[in-house]
């Protein structure tokens, strides 16, 4: 048995943690920032080359459909929390909105993002981790805390990012886009858990996102925890009854 602490104060007992990856264990931001452009000016050209000018609504609308703002990324919007299928549908509701009929919108919406998947690009699995991430993940394995990953990344991007940063052997687990059912259901928690050996009530979940926490919540997970300094725009988690700004705030007392 172990105890999470939060600022050095028990928050519960544990058996294991779960992890989301995007803009909670990795820093996701810059690189969803420039996917975002990518799939826009590829929807632009698209567009021109097969409908004609256009509209400047396209690309306002999907940088709201993505979850644009500014600079910054809205850390609850589509393509900051959702998997590439979901934004897929996204940009096809937006090409149906400027007029083409579902099937045409869903092959416009296709064809961008392959035309996007096949450019070169810097490597996403190598995002950095967030600033002292490792260290938590060290010393929770070492306290004998098992540890998963749960994230609607591909189960190949999951792989990638935890080798590249050299901590996947601390990991027991993930549970992926590949698998199903995909987060948010709670289901996709039960079966992890189960997969592990873990009592969802004796483990933790961290996680950036609304959809994130309220999924633990359902799930009965014992210790539910919204991390905030992943993003430009802190997120706002009604469902988290704690709060984790960096991951300095986080240790573990291994004999309580
Ligand atoms: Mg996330």
């Amino acid at each position: 048995m172990a105890q999470l602490l939060l600022k050095g104060h028990p928050i519960g007992t544990i058996h294991g943690v779960l992890f989301d990856k995007d803009g909670t264990l990795s820093h996701s931001e810059p690189h969803l920032l420039d996917l975002a452009e990518r799939r826009i000016s590829a929807a632009v050209d698209l567009w021109s080359a097969t409908r004609g000018t256009p509209t400047k609504d396209l690309r306002h609308l999907l940088s709201r459909a993505f979850g644009l703002h500014n600079e910054a990324l809205h850390p609850g919007g589509t393509l900051a929390v959702a998997a590439r299928q979901d934004n897929l549908t996204s940009t096809a509701t937006v090409f149906c909105l400027l007029g083409c009929s579902w099937a045409e919108g869903l092959a416009l919406a296709d064809r961008c993002f392959n035309s996007v998947d096949q450019q070169p690009i810097g490597q996403p699995d190598s995002s950095p981790l967030m600033e002292h991430a490792a260290t938590v993940i060290r010393q929770l394995h070492a306290g004998g805390v098992q540890l998963a990953v749960i994230s609607n990344d591909t189960r190949l991007g999951i792989q990638n990012f935890l080798d590249h940063h050299a901590v996947s052997n601390l990991f027991s687990d993930s549970w992926s886009a590949d698998d199903t059912p995909r987060k948010p259901d709670p289901e996709a928690v039960h079966q992890l858990c189960n997969r592990m050996n873990l009592e969802p009530e004796l483990c933790a979940l961290i996680g950036d996102a609304e959809t994130d926490l309220s999924m633990a919540r359902q799930a009965g997970i014992g210790c539910v925890i919204g991390y905030r300094g992943g993003w430009t725009l802190p997120p706002v988690l009604p469902s988290a009854p704690h709060l984790l700004d960096h991951w300095r705030d986080l240790g573990l007392n291994a004999n309580p």
